[in-house]
Formats: C-alpha cells, structure tokens, sequence
C-alpha cells in the first residue's frame, strides 16, 4: 500500500487536564439538525426540543442554547430538578415537564416558572393553589393517555376532570398532548387508533368550550413519517442529536435527502501500551489472550462507569490512526483495553503501531471509519438514546 496525504477526518486531542477520555459535542452538527427538523414543518408550526436527561447525555445547558438559536421555542424536561437547573443555567424559554411530578415539587414548579405535564385532580388543585398564592400563572399542559398505557388522563376522563378544575382561575391550560407508542412504524393500525382517540378528544374539548391550547403530539419518529400528527407543535429528541430513532427514519431521510449528523464523538487518549508473550491474559477473568507476538494491548482511561458498557467487552471495536481495532478483556469500571496487531511494514501508517498518547474514538469518527451509537446499541441490545445517555454520566463534555 502506498502511504497517502489524505488521511481523512482526523480527530483531535482535546482531552480535559485531569483524565485522557472525554466526550466530544459537535454544536455546529447539533445546529444543523435543528433547522433540518425544523425545515420539515411548516413555517407556523412550532419545535419543543427534548433535553430531558441532560440532553441525552449531550449537556442540556449548553445544547439548550444551541437550539434555542436554531429554532427550538421551548424545551421539555423529565424532572423538575432538569428544568430547575435549565432556569439556573440562564434559560428563559418555557419550559414543560413531561410528566406529573410528585406534589412536594408543586413550590419548585412555581417558583422556577416550569410547567407541569398533568392528568390528576388533586395535582392540578394543588398546584393551581400555590400558583394563585404566588400570584403567577398556573401555565400547565394536559396529558391524554390514547393508548401508550404509560401516563396521562384516559380520553372518557377529561371532559370530566376538565370541568372539574375549570372553577380555578389560577390554572391556565397552555396545551394539549399524548404521545405515541408506535411512531417508528408506517401505516399502523395502533398508531392509527392512538391518533384518531386525540383527535376526537380534542374536538370533544374545542365542542364543550374548552380551549386546548398547544396541540402537540409528535416525538422524533412521528416528526418524520407522521406529518400528520404535527398539531401546533412537534416534541423533538434523538434527531436533534443526529441518531435516527429508527431504520425506517433513516430511510425516509435518505429519501428525502435530508441528512442528520452524529452530535456525539467519544474519545480516550492511551495510558499504557504493553506487548505481552504469547499466552498472556487481558483484564478481568482474563477473557482474551494473546495468541501471537506483535500484538500490542493499549490501555485507555474509560470503562463502563462512564457508559463505555460492559455488554461491549471483546465485541467492541475502536479507532486509532485510522484503522478499527478490537476491544480486547472485560471492560473495568473506569478502564479498557484493546488489541493493535502490530504492523510489520511500518511505513504506510505512522499509527500502527499505536503510542502512549494516541488519540482512540470508542464514537465517532476517525480517518475514512466510523463507529456509531447503533453500531454500540446493536452489541449491548438496546438503542441508542441509552448509549449517549450514558456516556454523558461522568466524562467531561467538550464543546466544538
Ligand atoms: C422523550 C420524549 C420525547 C422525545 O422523543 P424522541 O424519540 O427522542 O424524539 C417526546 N415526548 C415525550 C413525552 C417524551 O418523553
């Protein structure tokens, strides 16, 4: 093989000063997805970004503002402590979060001015109280369980809860929402009935005088395949993060030629490399062995307690100098190892063999390959939203 100039993507070294791994966040990727999804809508209909579980593990502070300037109108959050540390980070957008909190949290709701997801009498009333007792708007969302069987009141329920609380002046309803358990199927018949249950109930709501407000009903997946369940608003996620909620997205995407790129790059910079004898074992319960000389095991500072899962060890592949290389033994808490087959003829790739130092991608790209969230997700059985959940957990974040 010839050596060549054009290395392709190479990533850089931008390890944090107190440990060699780290996770690397592309804004200008996480931009280019916000409009991409918002290009999608129509001009009127608006985008609530999901930053629940800090952004997917991406960092919600600072994506927040990434998406606030690329579209987004509003964020959605799991917990109230999210959307309480959403407002302390200068956040001033509304904020809705996505399920009814327990009613100790009803003073934290109020005073950082988020907005509670509900279905409950008791909740609402409650909640209407302090609002009125602060003197603020009791701004909430309802939401109609059609058939996920997860949260929300049952469409037969609303009417009822509904004129229940419509005496309370402090409650002001500033929308309407269900959301989907098949969205990343085309022409199901279960999605199908959940849509036709919310569209039913919010004409049942318009008839008796009550006025819904925000409409909204779509996640990433119904986004894409689903126009027709756009209501007002969309609640976006994982394509914001550049991951396709599923294949069938992907294809769609393709089809439409609108590309989606992977926000998240994990990356680990080696600690040790060690050229064991033939018959040596690797990490813990000594799963590999070496079975040949001039295998090199490289060492980086990452293992499963930053979501570099334990589900991946000897399955796993990494990136050094370009090239893909095993992950080799148990992936540790806090560290792995992988196996470089030492190359003979040294002149075509100054990486091979690989040094103390050396920039790895466990995510993302290096030179012409590329490991994906679904390429990990697919070895630990799972999706990927799960993976770039846990990477977020410890490793520092970087900001490109
Ligand atoms: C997580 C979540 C979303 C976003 O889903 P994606 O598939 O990531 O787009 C939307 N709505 C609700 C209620 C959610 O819990």
């Amino acid at each position: 093989m010839e050596a060549t100039a054009d290395r392709g993507f190479v990533p850089k070294d931008l390890a944090p000063k107190d440990r060699w791994s780290w996770v690397e966040i592309d804004t200008h990727a996480l931009r280019r997805n916000v409009q991409t999804l918002k290009g999608l809508l129509p001009p009127e209909t608006k985008m609530l970004a999901v930053v629940k579980a800090d952004a997917y593990g991406h960092g919600a502070a600072e994506c927040a503002k990434v998406m606030k300037l690329a579209g987004a109108s509003m964020f959605g959050v799991a917990t109230v402590k999210e959307g309480v540390e959403l407002r302390e980070a200068g956040c001033i957008a509304p904020i809705l979060v996505l399920s009814q909190p327990p009613e100790t949290a009803i003073d934290d709701l109020v005073a950082y001015d988020l907005q509670p997801a509900l279905f409950e009498f008791e909740f609402a009333l409650a909640y209407g109280e302090a609002a009125a007792a602060a003197n603020k708007p009791g701004n909430y969302h309802l939401i109609i369980d059609t058939g996920m069987t997860r949260t929300g009141v049952l469409p037969e329920d609303v009417l009822e809860l509904l004129r229940q609380l419509d005496f309370h002046r402090g409650l002001v309803c500033q929308g309407t929402f269900t959301h989907f358990a098949t969205a990343d199927l085309m022409q199901d018949w279960d999605f199908e009935l959940q849509k036709k249950h919310f569209d039913d109930i919010i004409a049942e709501m318009r008839n008796a005088g009550f006025d819904p407000g925000v409409v909204h009903g779509a996640n990433t997946p119904a986004s894409i395949l689903h126009p027709e369940s756009h209501y007002d608003m969309v609640r976006v996620g994982i394509g914001m993060y550049g991951l396709h909620p599923c294949p069938i997205a992907k294809k769609k995407f393709d089809a439409l030629g609108v590309h989606l790129d992977p926000v998240m790059s994990v990356r680990a910079k080696i600690t040790r490399v060690a050229e064991p004898e033939v018959g040596s074992g690797v990490s813990y319960g000594l799963t590999y062995r070496i079975s040949r000389p001039n295998i090199q095991i490289a060492t980086i500072p990452i293992g499963y307690a930053d979501g570099y899962r334990r589900a991946f060890s000897n399955e796993a592949e990494v990136l050094a100098g370009g090239q893909r290389h095993r992950q080799v033994g148990a992936i540790c808490m806090d560290q792995a190892m992988f196996a470089v087959e030492v190359n003979q003829n040294r002149t075509y790739d100054p990486k091979n063999p690989v040094e103390v130092g050396d920039v790895v991608t466990l995510m993302g790209r290096d030179g012409y390959e590329h490991i994906t969230a679904d390429d990990l997700a697919r070895i630990a059985r799972t999706i990927n939203y799960e993976i770039t959940c846990d990477f977020g957990l410890r490793l520092n974040k970087i900001y490109i």
